[in-house]
């Protein structure tokens, strides 16, 4: 069976952080802004390769996220010292909390795939989407 080949390492993570198909670089890969598509349109790669392999994706967005509410409750605290009040210092990681997961998914989705192909290289038939039809491999009889 064909086996397209996967693309550099740097590749992948510069289209993975870019929200593009990490195996072909096609964009606007989302649909209704967050929510991203089960196949690449243009290689037909399946983004989620096995049953929980969005794990990773929400892991790295709870990283992050709770990384910049510790940084903001941080500079909360810096900037109303010495007095702090919890609803003020609350009102900027609460934002934090609701945006940051949202607008980050489909990024962190599309970086963990890439990930996932640094470590996982494409297996036989996967992504022959777009190839010319003469390069497909036959169905075997
Ligand atoms: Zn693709």
């Amino acid at each position: 069976m064909q086996t397209r080949p996967t693309p550099s390492n740097g590749r992948l993570f510069w289209r993975g952080l870019s929200r593009a198909c990490a195996v072909c670089g096609q964009r606007r890969l989302t649909r209704r802004v967050v929510a991203l598509s089960e196949t690449c349109p243009r290689c037909g790669f399946r983004f989620e390769r096995q049953p929980g392999h969005f794990l990773g994706a929400v892991i790295m967005s709870t990283i992050v996220t709770f990384g910049l509410i510790l940084i903001s409750v941080l500079a909360g605290v810096w900037v109303l010292w010495p007095d702090v009040d919890a609803v003020r210092l609350s009102i900027v990681p609460l934002c934090i909390a609701i945006v940051v997961p949202a607008v980050l998914h489909p990024t962190c989705k599309t970086l963990w795939v890439a990930i996932d192909l640094m470590m996982r290289p494409l297996d036989p038939g996967e992504a022959l989407g777009d190839l010319v039809a003469e390069e497909r491999p036959t169905q075997e009889r």
